[in-house]
């Protein structure tokens, strides 16, 4: 009940698509990552002493038994072992701690607590990771959506590319709203900076975001300043 007429005329529509069966599968033409599977039983002890004398992953592989060695054998198809027992292959956590905590900045928290007391994670690395592969290249995308963004009006749904000279709707003279907001740009700058006073950050990753926050600064200008009283200082 198959027609290429069902299929997505957009990019990509075919890509998932069953075009070509196969009767006959052979291990070599599938993709390679799937020959990474560790074949054994157990692991040999070579295995656990490179590990403490931290040696090249490489080196190591070779000891095990994995689906990639045993291409081109009988053996590519059979005696593929597994070293822990289950009662369920599907078995395993159904909602990850991801889904439950719910605030961006608690996620964070967890995270680096669990690198604060995992022995084997160096927590600073952990977090420098963090701001370069995820905070920083989304305050980075955000700032540069933010200056080609679209104008709304609020009234009427009109759509401008940018402000009109008016000031306003020119088509029922309201007022217009951005669609990027300061806030999702600001999201994660905080965080950021705190990130960078708790943990031992690389003088390079630290200037990035000193420079972020600079240029946000001058995009938005500085937080109007409190008016204290007296009673904020005792
Ligand atoms: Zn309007």
């Amino acid at each position: 009940n198959f027609s290429k007429a069902f299929l997505p005329a957009t990019r990509g529509g075919s890509m998932d698509a069953p075009l070509v069966l196969t009767k006959r599968i052979d291990p070599k033409e599938v993709d390679g990552e799937s020959h990474n599977v560790d074949a054994c039983d157990h692991y040999p002890l070579r295995v656990y002493l490179g590990g403490l004398e931290y040696a090249n992953p490489k080196d190591i592989s070779k000891e095990i038994d994995n689906v990639d060695s045993r291409l081109g054998s009988p053996a590519q198809y059979e005696g593929i072992m597994f070293t822990h027992d289950t009662t369920d292959i599907s078995a395993g956590p159904h909602v990850s701690s991801y889904n439950t905590i719910k605030s961006m900045s608690d996620k964070l928290d967890a995270q680096l607590e669990l690198g604060r007391i995992i022995r084997a994670v160096d927590e600073s690395d952990l977090a420098e990771r963090i701001l370069k592969t995820h905070f920083l290249r989304d305050i980075m995308g955000n700032l540069n959506s933010f200056s080609k963004q679209k104008l709304r009006c609020t009234k009427c749904g009109a759509k401008y590319r940018r402000m009109p000279l008016a000031g306003k709707c020119t088509v029922c003279g309201n007022s217009l709203n951005a669609t990027i907001y300061e806030g999702s740009i600001k999201k994660y700058l905080e965080p950021s900076i705190r990130m960078c006073e708790e943990y031992d950050i690389s003088e390079y990753t630290r200037q990035r975001v000193e420079v972020l926050n600079l240029f946000i600064k001058s995009t938005f200008g500085e937080p109007p300043q409190e008016q204290l009283d007296l009673s904020s200082f005792m």
